[in-house]
């Protein structure tokens, strides 16, 4: 019997926009869930600056403050946070177990929200000089750079806005890319384009970080002609996209090829019982709006999974 008390209904794993929506959710369906937190409240909607396209917000919202109101809300019906992360995964019987560095949690139905994580250069002196003039995130790292010189590297919607976010504080930003078209969307395009502080290195690739203490410089190359140069910069800021944070899940959840989980309209992925929304399941919207929805779904679905089983 005792044991019987320490399985959640629902377990939510994550808490981006997914996990917090499908909180929001499970909770009004008085379920209570569990949240494991991982290491960021937010995910990364709270490393953003100001989200601009959350219906609802016509001036705009910080990131972190979208991300307080969705943890609010949730926890205004009942959901409840800890504050740890989970380590070790098993799917194979219900109910579910999730171990985390110090505990173990079993569910009858699981939510996997766990995000994605941005991608790495892996070029020499980008492991070294992490924290030291290496970065993934302006809004958490630009204010170190005032009136300095930095590089972004990147040519989609993250490496834009974070590249005229950072010329809030930085002397200049040099956009680095590998093609001589961008990906961004126009609006981005435009903002960069007329911002004095950025300019742009087309067709190139950062090959070497250097520095000493810190980042000092960085190898570029012309993937064109070929011609390397030295481009003197105090910090560079990589946005080449994400990979889904679905290590967890290896062999035990259909998967892509890209490793994201394969999930169908209704959030249900390869294991009954087990949902999954918001970017770990989504490499194609990736928007704040489109986690949020995910997440509910996946609360609703789950519902109506335990509410089949009569639980
Ligand atoms: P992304 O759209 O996949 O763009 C990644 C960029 O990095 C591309 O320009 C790509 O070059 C470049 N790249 C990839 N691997 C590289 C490598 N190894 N070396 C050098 N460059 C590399 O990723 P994202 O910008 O993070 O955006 C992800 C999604 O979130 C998109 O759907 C985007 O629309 C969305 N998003 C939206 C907003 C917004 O609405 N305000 C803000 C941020 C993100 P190529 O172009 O040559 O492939």
């Amino acid at each position: 019997m005792a044991e019987e008390k320490q399985i959640e209904d629902i377990l939510i794993l994550g808490t981006g926009p997914a996990g917090l929506a499908a909180a929001l959710y499970a909770a009004r369906a008085d379920l209570r869930p569990l949240l494991l937190t991982g290491t960021e409240i937010g995910g990364q909607a709270a490393t953003t600056d100001r989200i601009e396209n959350y219906p609802g917000f016509p001036d705009g919202v910080g990131g972190t403050e979208l991300a307080d109101l969705f943890q609010k809300n949730a926890e205004r019906f009942g959901a409840r946070l800890e504050y740890d992360t989970a380590t070790q995964v098993d799917l194979s019987s219900r109910p579910f177990s999730v171990k985390t560095y110090s505990k173990e949690f079993k569910a009858r139905a699981l939510i996997i929200a766990t995000g994605a994580s941005p991608n790495k250069l892996g070029v020499p002196g980008e492991e070294s000089f992490r924290g030291k003039g290496v970065s993934y995130c302006a809004t958490c790292d630009g204010w170190f750079f005032k009136d300095k010189d930095v590089a972004v590297v990147g040519g989609g919607d993250s490496a834009l806005e974070e590249a005229i976010f950072l010329t809030r504080y930085a002397k200049t930003v040099t956009i680095i890319h590998r093609r001589e078209e961008l990906r961004a969307g126009a609006l981005l395009q435009k903002r960069a384009k007329t911002n004095p502080k950025i300019k742009f290195i087309w067709n190139s690739v950062v090959e070497e970080i250097r520095g000493d203490q810190g980042v000092s410089s960085l190898l570029i190359q012309n993937v064109q002609d070929g011609g390397k140069s030295e481009l003197p910069v105090n910090g560079i800021f990589i946005f080449i996209g994400h990979s889904p944070n679905t290590q967890l899940f290896t062999n035990q959840l259909k998967m892509d090829d890209k490793n994201y989980i394969i999930a169908d309209a209704h959030m249900n992925t390869s294991v009954a019982g087990v949902f999954a929304a918001g970017e770990v399941c989504d490499a194609f919207f990736r928007q704040v709006i489109t986690s949020a929805g995910m997440g509910a779904a996946a609360a609703i679905s789950a519902t109506r999974f335990l509410e089949s089983e009569g639980e």
